[in-house]
C-alpha cells in the first residue's frame, strides 16, 4: 500500500504499487545459476524511499568504472553527421555551412539559366530518332564539388571505456557469449529457473531454460502484473489561469461516443469530460496468471510480455475517450483503439512523449537517463469520430504571436490587466493585446471568447498564413506531382513501364484534394528517362503529346514550361494517349544504364520555373552508372561488416546528393522512390534526398509483375493519395528550462531550430529530443508548441500549431511512471540508427545495453523500496522495455550480420528515421494471430501471441505482421480441411509456387475470414506489404522466422530471456 502524493494538486491518494519482479540468483561456476520470476507488492510511501535518491547516487555512479566519464545520456558520442543540427553550443553560429556540409560550391552546379542547349519539340516519334545530339558534354561542375571528407572517425574510446563490463557483440549474437566475468558466463551458458530461496543449489541442468524441470514452484509468474495505481498524473490543465480549470472539471461525456466540437460556438463547455473513471485507479484486477499453478519448469509466460500489456490497456482504455485535458497526462497506448476529445493539449496522435513527467533538473535527467523527447506527427491521419483541425483567421495582421519567442497564441497564454495584456506562458514576456482582438475577461480571469476561439482552447488548430509567410511574399501555386519513369531495359523487360502507365490512367483522378472540392488542384508532369531524360507536353490543346529530349544530363534544365506541368482534369485525354504510347514507345529499347541525379535535378527545375512545390515520383531499377552527376559505382563490401568501417556502407555518398538535397528542401521538392533491383544499387546514396526531403522509399527486389505487382500499386496507391502539406518548416518552441536540441526525421536542417521538410505526409514523424538548460518547475510545468508552416494541397500557406503541456518532477518515482515504453523505443532506433553513421554497430549496441541497464538501476536504486539484490524490478512502464530493446539490437541495421543486404539494411534504416510511434512500435514487436482457431462468424481479429517458436504449433495457422512484412505460416500438421478451406488444396504437400504469394478467393467462411483480416491489416499500414506464405520448415520460413523476435536471432542477438538476464546482471553491477 503506498501513500503517493500528487504533486501539485496537494491532494494525497492512496494506491498499490506493483512492481515485475524477477529474482534471480546465481552461483559461481560450475553449479547451476536459478532464476525466479515472481510477483512482489510493494508498498511506497513517498517520502523516505525518494530521498535516497541523492545520497545513492555516489555508490550508483561507482558501478561504473569510469565514473563521471558517463558523457552519453542518450547520446552517442559521434559527430553530428550530415544534416544534423549542430551541437546545441553552435546555435549562435552562422547557419552558412551546416555541420557535414561542404561549404558551397561558388557556381550554382545547377543553375537554371544557363542555355538550353538543344532541346526542341517534336512530334511523338521514336526515341531513338528523337535524341539528336544534345550540345557538347559540358564540363561537370559535378567534379568541383569534392566529397569532404567524412565526418571525423571518433570511435567513441571513452564510450568503450563506459561499458558496462564488456558486452561484446558475440553475447548478442552466439551462444555462448564471451563471458564478461565467469558469472555472466555461467549464467548466460545455464540459465536456469529460480528457486524459491536464491542461494539454493540446483541440480546441473540442460542448459536450455525451457527444458528445466527440477525447479521447486515460483511464486506467481508475472504474466498479468497489474499496473501500478496509475492516477492519471497531473494536475488539471492550468488553461488561461488561475481559473481556467472550472470548463475542464465537468465530468462529461464518459465512455461514450464523443459529442466532438461541433461548431464554434459557445459550446465546449457541455462537452468536457474529466478523467475517464476506468483511466484512473487500479488496474481492474489481475486477471488470470498470477494465481497459475505452481510451476515445474521455468515458464515463458512469467516475463514481462508486451502482448499482455497491450491487451491490458485495451481493456482498460479501450474505446474510451482520452481528454486532452489534464497537464502530463499518459495517454492510452497506440495499440489502443481509443478517440481523443481535444481539450487544450494536441492528441496523442499528433505528439507522444518519452515521459509525461520531466525531470525537474538536468541533473536528474542525467541521473535516470530516459531520453526526453516527443514523437511528432504533424499530418496524423484522425479517425473519421474525431474533429478535424479547426483554421483560424486573424486577417492582415496574421496570428498574433509573443513580441519577444514568437511563439503563436494558444491556450498556455494567461491574460491579464482585464484582458489588454497576455504574458507568453513559453518566455514570459508580457504583450499587449492587439484591440481587435481584445475581449474582456470573466470573474475566473478567462476570456469571455474560450470557448469560440479554437487558439485558445484547443491543443491542435491551424491559422491561415499571411503572404509575410510566403515565399517573396507572393501566395504559392498549387503543388505538383511529377512522374518519372525509369525506361530502361529492366523495366521495360519486367513489364514494370506498361503497369506503372496503366495504372496511373485511373490512379490520377484520386490526387488528394480539399474536402468538398470538386477536382484535385494539384498539377502533373510526366518524364521517362535512360541515360537520358525526356519531357512530355502534355497541353491540353494538343492532340498528341510531344516528346522533349535532353541528354546534356550534367546541365540538367526543363525544356518547357507550357504544357508541363498540367490540369489532370484539362489534359486527361493527352495524358492517356501518353500513357498507351509510353511502354510501346521503348519497348524495343536496349539502353540498360541509367542516370538519376539529374532526374531529381531536373524535377527541382521544373518545379523553380512554375514556382510551386511538389513531389517526385520515381520509378527506378539499377545503380545510376551513365556517366552523369550522381553516377555510383558499387561499393558495397561485406568485409566491412562489423568493422569500423561498417559505417561507411550505410554513409550516403558525398556531394551530389548532398546538395540536391538542399536544392529540393529550399523549392519544396519531396522525392518518392520505388525502387525494383535486381541487385546492388547503393540505396544509401539514392535515397538521400528522399530521406532528407520527407519522403518515402520503397524496395522491391527482384520484381516480377505477378507476384509483386499487386503489392507495388497498393503502396503507390496509397502513397499518392495520402494527404499532405509541402514546403513546410516546422519549429518546436518551449517554456523556459528546456530547449528542443535535437531532431530526428526525414527532414533537413540548415539551422540548429528550424526542421526543413520538403513535404510531410501524415505517416511521417518528426522525434525531437530535449534538454535542460535551466531548472524546471513542477508547478508551472513545462510546455512546448509545433508550430509548422506548410503550403496545401491546394496552395494555401498555413501555420499547423499543436500545443503540449507536460508535468514536471523533482522525483525519479514520477518520472519513471509517466514514461512510454514506445515512445521510448522509437527514440532509440532512430537516435541508435544515425549514430552508426558514425560509430561500430558494436558500439552503439553497447550504448543501448548500458542505458537499458542505467535506466532500470536507476529506478531500482531511487524508486523500488528495498529488496534483495537478487531481484529485478521494473517500473511498471517499463516492463516491456528490454524486449524491444534486444529486438531493436537485431534489426538488420544494427545486428552486424553479413548475411543481410547492404541496401536492405540502409533501407530499414532510412524508413525507421521518418516512423511514427504506431510503425516503429510493430516493426519492433510483430503481431503474430493465430488463426486456426478463429472463430469464422466474429469480426473480431484473435489477439496475438507472443512473437516466439514456443508459440507455435504443427497443426496451428499463424499470420505474422510487421507493417512492412506479412507472412502466413502453415505448421506442417495443418488440418487437411483448414487447407482445403483457404487454397482449395487438399494437403499442405498440393501447394505449387503459384499458392505462395495469394489466398484464392473461395467461398467459404474460414477464406473469407482470413482474407478480410489480411485486407484489414493491409488497410490499416502505411505501406502495403506482400502477402509470404510458408509452410513450417520450408527453405522461407527463416524469413518468418527472423520475425520472432523473443527468440535467439537468426542472423545473431540474444533471445529475450537472455537479454532479461544479461540486463539484470549489468543492473546488479551498477548496484554494488
Ligand atoms: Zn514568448
Amino acid at each position: 500500500m503506498a501513500v503517493c502524493r500528487r504533486h501539485g494538486s496537494g491532494e494525497t491518494r492512496c494506491s498499490f504499487e506493483f512492481d515485475v519482479a524477477l529474482r534471480f540468483s546465481q552461483r559461481r561456476r560450475g553449479s547451476l545459476s536459478a532464476l525466479l520470476f515472481r510477483m512482489s507488492q510493494q508498498g511506497y510511501v513517498a517520502a523516505p524511499p525518494f530521498s535516497q535518491a541523492q545520497p545513492g547516487i555516489g555508490g550508483y555512479q561507482g558501478g561504473f568504472g569510469a565514473p563521471p566519464a558517463q558523457p552519453l545520456y542518450g547520446h552517442y558520442g559521434g559527430p553530428p553527421q550530415g544534416f544534423n543540427a549542430p551541437p546545441a553550443g553552435m546555435m549562435k553560429s552562422p547557419p552558412t555551412s551546416p555541420a557535414g556540409m561542404p561549404p558551397s560550391p561558388v557556381s550554382s552546379q545547377y543553375n537554371p539559366s544557363v542555355q538550353q542547349n538543344g532541346a526542341h519539340p517534336q512530334r511523338y516519334a521514336s526515341p531513338s530518332a528523337a535524341s539528336p545530339p544534345y550540345g557538347q558534354p559540358s564540363q561537370s561542375v559535378y567534379n568541383s564539388m569534392a566529397s569532404p571528407a567524412p565526418p571525423t572517425q571518433q570511435l567513441a574510446n571513452q564510450m568503450s571505456a563506459m561499458n558496462l563490463g564488456s558486452y561484446a557483440p558475440g553475447a548478442m549474437q552466439s551462444h555462448p557469449p564471451p563471458p564478461t566475468s565467469s558469472v555472466a558466463q555461467q549464467h548466460f551458458q545455464t540459465p536456469a529457473p529460480a528457486m524459491g530461496q536464491p542461494q539454493m543449489h540446483a541440480a546441473p541442468q540442460t542448459p536450455h531454460m525451457a527444458s528445466q524441470n527440477q525447479m521447486s514452484p515460483p511464486q506467481s509468474p508475472l504474466t498479468n502484473m497489474p499496473a501500478s495505481g496509475q492516477s492519471m498524473g497531473g494536475q488539471p490543465f492550468p488553461g488561461p489561469p488561475p481559473s481556467g480549470q472550472g470548463a475542464f472539471q465537468q465530468h462529461g461525456t464518459g465512455p461514450g461516443a464523443p459529442s466532438g466540437y461541433p461548431q464554434q460556438s459557445g459550446q465546449f463547455g457541455g462537452l468536457m469530460s474529466g478523467p475517464q473513471p476506468g483511466m484512473s485507479g487500479g488496474f481492474p484486477g489481475a486477471p488470470g496468471g498470477l494465481a497459475g499453478p505452481p510451476q515445474k519448469k521455468l515458464d515463458p509466460d512469467s516475463i514481462p510480455s508486451t502482448t499482455q500489456v497491450i491487451e491490458d490497456d485495451k481493456a482498460r482504455l479501450g474505446g474510451q475517450v482520452f481528454s486532452t485535458n489534464i497537464r502530463g497526462q499518459v495517454p492510452p497506448l497506440v495499440t489502443t483503439d481509443f478517440t481523443v476529445q481535444d481539450q487544450g493539449n494536441a492528441s496523442p496522435r499528433f505528439i507522444r512523449c518519452t515521459t509525461y513527467s520531466l525531470p525537474c533538473t538536468a541533473e536528474l535527467a542525467k541521473q535516470c537517463q530516459v531520453p526526453l523527447a516527443s514523437i511528432i506527427k504533424p499530418f496524423a491521419k484522425l479517425p473519421e469520430n474525431e474533429t478535424p483541425l479547426y483554421v483560424v483567421n486573424h486577417g492582415e495582421t496574421g496570428p498574433i504571436r509573443c513580441n519577444r519567442c514568437k511563439a503563436y497564441m494558444c491556450p498556455y497564454m494567461q491574460f491579464i490587466d482585464g484582458g489588454r495584456r497576455y504574458q507568453c506562458s513559453f518566455c514570459n514576456c508580457v504583450n499587449e493585446v492587439p484591440v481587435f482582438y481584445f475581449q474582456h475577461l470573466d470573474h475566473m480571469g478567462r476570456r469571455v471568447d474560450f470557448y469560440e476561439r479554437p487558439e485558445l482552447s484547443q491543443g491542435s488548430y491551424e491559422f491561415v498564413a499571411t503572404l509575410d509567410y510566403c515565399k517573396n511574399n507572393k501566395p504559392p501555386n498549387p503543388p505538383a506531382y511529377i512522374f518519372m519513369i525509369d525506361v530502361s531495359y529492366t523495366n521495360i523487360k519486367s513489364g514494370l513501364v506498361k503497369l506503372v502507365c496503366d495504372e496511373l490512367k485511373t490512379l490520377l483522378e484520386k490526387l488528394p484534394r480539399e474536402d468538398g472540392a470538386e477536382a484535385s488542384a494539384i498539377k502533373v508532369g510526366f518524364v521517362t528517362y535512360n541515360k537520358v531524360l525526356h519531357f512530355y507536353n502534355v497541353k491540353s490543346a494538343l492532340a498528341q503529346p510531344q516528346m522533349m529530349v535532353v541528354s546534356d544530363t550534367a546541365e540538367m534544365f526543363v525544356p518547357l514550361l507550357d504544357g508541363f506541368l498540367v490540369n489532370y482534369q484539362d489534359s486527361r485525354a493527352v495524358i492517356y494517349n501518353l500513357l498507351d504510347q509510353i511502354p510501346d514507345m521503348f519497348a524495343d529499347t536496349n539502353e540498360s544504364e541509367t542516370v538519376f541525379a539529374p532526374v531529381i535535378q531536373a524535377g527541382v527545375e521544373a518545379f523553380k520555373a512554375a514556382e510551386c512545390s511538389g513531389k517526385l515520383f520515381i520509378f527506378h531499377s539499377s545503380m545510376p552508372t551513365a556517366e552523369a552527376p550522381g553516377k555510383l559505382k558499387n561499393r558495397d563490401d561485406k568485409k566491412l561488416v562489423n568493422t569500423d568501417k561498417e559505417k561507411t556502407l550505410f554513409q550516403p555518398q558525398k556531394g551530389v546528393y548532398e546538395q540536391l538535397s538542399k536544392d529540393c528542401v529550399a523549392q519544396g521538392c519531396c522525392v518518392d522512390l520505388f525502387l525494383f533491383p535486381s541487385q546492388y544499387l547503393d540505396l544509401a546514396s539514392m535515397a538521400d534526398v528522399p530521406s532528407h526531403t520527407g519522403g518515402s522509399i520503397f524496395k522491391y527486389n527482384n520484381f516480377q509483375v505477378a507476384t509483386d505487382g499487386e503489392h507495388f500499386l497498393r503502396d503507390l496507391r496509397k502513397d499518392l493519395q495520402k494527404s499532405l502539406g509541402f514546403d513546410a518548416v516546422m519549429r518546436v518552441r518551449t517554456s523556459t528550462g528546456f530547449r528542443a536540441t535535437d531532431f530526428f526525421g526525414a527532414i533537413y536542417m540548415n539551422n540548429t531550430t528550424d526542421v526543413e521538410m520538403a513535404a510531410v505526409d501524415c505517416d511521417k514523424a518528426v522525434t525531437v529530443e530535449f534538454k535542460h538548460d535551466d531548472t524546471l518547475s513542477e508547478e508551472s510545468g513545462a510546455f512546448m508548441q509545433c508550430a509548422l508552416l506548410y503550403t496545401t494541397i491546394s496552395g494555401q500557406r498555413r501555420l499547423r500549431i499543436h500545443n503540449l503541456s507536460l508535468n514536471c518532477t523533482s522525483q525519479l518515482s514520477e518520472l519513471y511512471k509517466c514514461c512510454e515504453t514506445d515512445s521510448l523505443i522509437n527514440f532509440f532506433a532512430k537516435s541508435a540508427y544515425r549514430a552508426i553513421l558514425n560509430q561500430p554497430v558494436k558500439n552503439v549496441r553497447d550504448i543501448l545495453v548500458n542505458q537499458t541497464a542505467h535506466m532500470l538501476a536507476c529506478y531500482r536504486k531511487n524508486c523500488a523500496s528495498p529488496s534483495a539484490a537478487s531481484q529485478l524490478i521494473l517500473p511498471d512502464s517499463m516492463k516491456v522495455f528490454p524486449v524491444y530493446m534486444n529486438s531493436l539490437m537485431k534489426t538488420a541495421p544494427l545486428v552486424g550480420s553479413t548475411e543481410l543486404s547492404t541496401d536492405d539494411k540502409a533501407h530499414q534504416r532510412l524508413s525507421v528515421m521518418a516512423m511514427g510511434v504506431e510503425d516503429s512500435q510493430l516493426q519492433l514487436y510483430p503481431r503474430l494471430i493465430p488463426l486456426h482457431n478463429v472463430d469464422v462468424s466474429s469480426e473480431a481479429v484473435p489477439d496475438p501471441v507472443r512473437c516466439s517458436e514456443e508459440r507455435l504449433s504443427d497443426s496451428g495457422l499463424f499470420l505474422l505482421e510487421n507493417g512492412h512484412s506479412i507472412f502466413l505460416w502453415l505448421g506442417q500438421a495443418s488440418p487437411p480441411d483448414l487447407i482445403q478451406s483457404l487454397f482449395n488444396v487438399p494437403s499442405l504437400a498440393h501447394l505449387q509456387q503459384e499458392h505462395m504469394f495469394t489466398l484464392p478467393e473461395l467461398d467459404n467462411p474460414l477464406s473469407k475470414k482470413v482474407r478480410a483480416i489480411i485486407s484489414e491489416l493491409l488497410e490499416k499500414r502505411p505501406n502495403s506489404m506482400k502477402l509470404q506464405i510458408v509452410r513450417q520448415r520450408d527453405k522461407l520460413e527463416m524469413l518468418f522466422r527472423q520475425f520472432l523476435v523473443e527468440d535467439k536471432g537468426l542472423h545473431g542477438g540474444s533471445s529475450y530471456m537472455d537479454f532479461l538476464c544479461y540486463v539484470h546482471r549489468e543492473i546488479r553491477q551498477l548496484l554494488t
